[in-house]
């Protein structure tokens, strides 16, 4: 048998997730990439509408549903405008700021299936022509995309089968190092994938009789605020969201325990599901850290604020610089991997 967790092999694939673009509304391909790990375990999975995957493990008790979720959707672009100067201007996905992609190598992914590579850069870079180059504000009107492509103009860029709504993916970057670090965009939240995927293999291996059915949902829309709220049977009780942990000034979580969210911008997460998350890592020898995220909403809080009456939790491993560029270390995926595995054994909580 495997042994777990196995970090290693946790890392690799996480490394596989974050090389596939993935903006919110382009997921078909990595929802397709953990269809198939899944379909090899032969654990049944099916598609919700929108794109959703969801993997379900009965369990002894099939009255009272779990359902545990981590989303591959990430930040990315679109292009806004085909500019008349042979670059392209960007509309955002999701929550983050252009400092944060200035001088990133980028995918350009166009309708008809051709990927063309760029690279995001301020219009006035060259200090060898702006004086101000670096005091210019990073914004839409000021960055765009240079194409690798022989293109001054609109029309030339057209004539590559480049137009406005083509999805624009960051290079990852991602790397691993011989200490324990994985450094990558989009660890948040395909560093949870990866982890519940690992969950699952070993649930399998293993052959264990989960205490109740128990749902996996990799969603798919995230970081633009509706989540994983639909498709939650109406047995589900407990609803815990595997997302990352934030990381700064004042903060407690760090890139080597395993973060457990006591509340967010949604409000308080359920009391007693956070207890028994903190019962089960003081029992467990699991490292954690209680954590307030003040700009933060989680499939979680998606599903609460749509009306489902589910008891919700979030957890998660400790990411630094969120929404740019991130890292954290193996110790904080393995406290996580730890957590949720002794989480779907676990009695649920008396609501
Ligand atoms: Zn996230």
């Amino acid at each position: 048998m495997a042994m777990y967790p196995n970090v290693q092999e946790t890392k690799e694939l996480i490394k596989e997730l974050v090389s596939i673009p993935s903006p919110t509304g382009f997921t078909s391909k990595v929802i397709q990439f953990a269809e198939e790990y899944l379909t090899k375990l032969q654990v049944e999975t099916k598609r919700n509408r929108k794109g959703g995957l969801i993997a379900t493990i009965p369990g002894a008790n099939t009255n009272e549903h779990r359902m545990l979720t981590a989303h591959v959707d990430t930040l990315g672009a679109m292009v806004k405008e085909v500019k008349s100067n042979g670059r392209l201007k960007l509309d955002l996905i999701g929550g983050f700021r252009y400092n944060s992609i200035e001088g990133e190598y980028c995918e350009i992914h166009t309708s008809n299936g051709k990927v063309y590579t760029g690279t995001i850069l301020m219009r006035q870079t060259s200090v060898h022509v702006y004086k101000d180059a670096g005091k210019a504000e990073r914004n839409q009107e000021n960055m765009e995309v240079r194409i690798d492509a022989e293109v001054t103009n609109a029309e030339e860029i057209r004539a590559l089968g480049i137009e406005v709504g083509d999805f624009v993916s960051f290079d990852p970057r991602v790397e691993i190092t011989d200490n324990g670090f994985i450094k990558s965009r989009h660890l948040d939240d395909k560093a949870s994938v990866a982890i519940l995927l690992q969950l699952i293999k070993r649930l399998k291996e293993e052959n264990v009789q989960l205490p109740y059915t128990t749902h996996f949902l990799i969603s798919n829309n995230e970081e633009i605020g509706y989540g994983g709220n639909s498709n939650i049977t109406p047995e589900t009780v407990e609803y815990l969201a595997v997302d990352m942990g934030a990381m700064g000034d004042g903060q407690s979580t760090d890139e080597y325990t395993v973060s457990i969210c006591v509340k967010d911008a949604s409000g308080p997460y359920h009391y007693g599901l956070r207890k028994r998350l903190v019962e089960l890592a003081e029992n467990n020898s699991i490292e954690y850290k209680l954590d307030i995220y003040p700009y933060y909403g989680s499939d979680a809080s998606a599903a609460i604020k749509s009306g489902h009456d589910i008891v919700h939790g979030l957890i998660g491993p400790g990411i630094d610089s969120s929404h740019a560029f991130e890292r954290t270390h193996e110790k904080s995926l393995i406290n996580t991997e730890k957590l949720v595995y002794h989480y779907v054994l676990s009695d649920m909580i008396s609501y």
